[in-house]
């Protein structure tokens, strides 16, 4: 398996229980979509506190900027154009996704953000969902007495989006 980016040969290596192909050459590391979700699911990893420093002050951003979708990587494995995808909708981390395989391809370091992202998400929720909740009851409140529970369930809807977001790298 050759590096999408340098064309170097990928060696693979194990990370969190998990096997993943690593370049040499640019840091850059192919990962299994079953792989990428173990690995997210796992907080095993320790972070740098620089780059949990730098993260912290992210704003969300959504979509993909024209520049990063200049790069065209094909697939390790399938040999398919990769789509630039942001991770988890905005996150503002950029990984190149395999159509057919569901692969991805994280750039040096792209996989650390997307743990530390993912462990602020797991930390946040709770409070997150504890906001939410009384804006929704308003809202549900309101629907109910315009037009009989159109709403029911969006409680059920939010949290369950919002738990499996972490778990879908698209
Ligand atoms: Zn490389
Ligand atoms: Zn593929």
């Amino acid at each position: 398996m050759k590096c999408p980016e340098c064309s170097n040969p990928l060696r693979r290596m194990r990370y969190e229980g998990v096997e993943i192909h690593t370049c040499d050459g640019c840091g850059g590391e192919f990962i299994g979509q079953r792989e990428l979700v173990h690995i997210v699911r796992t907080r095993e990893a320790r972070f740098d506190a620089q780059l949990q420093h730098k993260l912290a002050d992210r704003k969300p951003l959504f979509g993909v900027p024209i520049e990063k979708t200049e790069r065209e990587l094909t697939c390790p494995t399938c040999e398919v154009n990769m789509n630039v995808v942001n991770y988890g909708g905005d996150t503002g981390v950029f990984i190149d996704k395999c159509v057919d395989c569901g692969g991805v391809w994280l750039d040096n370091e792209e996989l650390e953000k997307i743990q530390i992202l993912v462990e602020r998400w797991q930390d946040e929720a709770p409070a997150q969902i504890a906001a939410m909740q009384a804006r929704l009851d308003e809202v549900r409140r309101l629907t109910r007495e315009q037009s009989q529970a159109r709403y029911a369930g969006s409680r059920f809807a939010f949290v369950n989006a919002l738990m499996n977001r972490f778990l879908d790298a698209a």
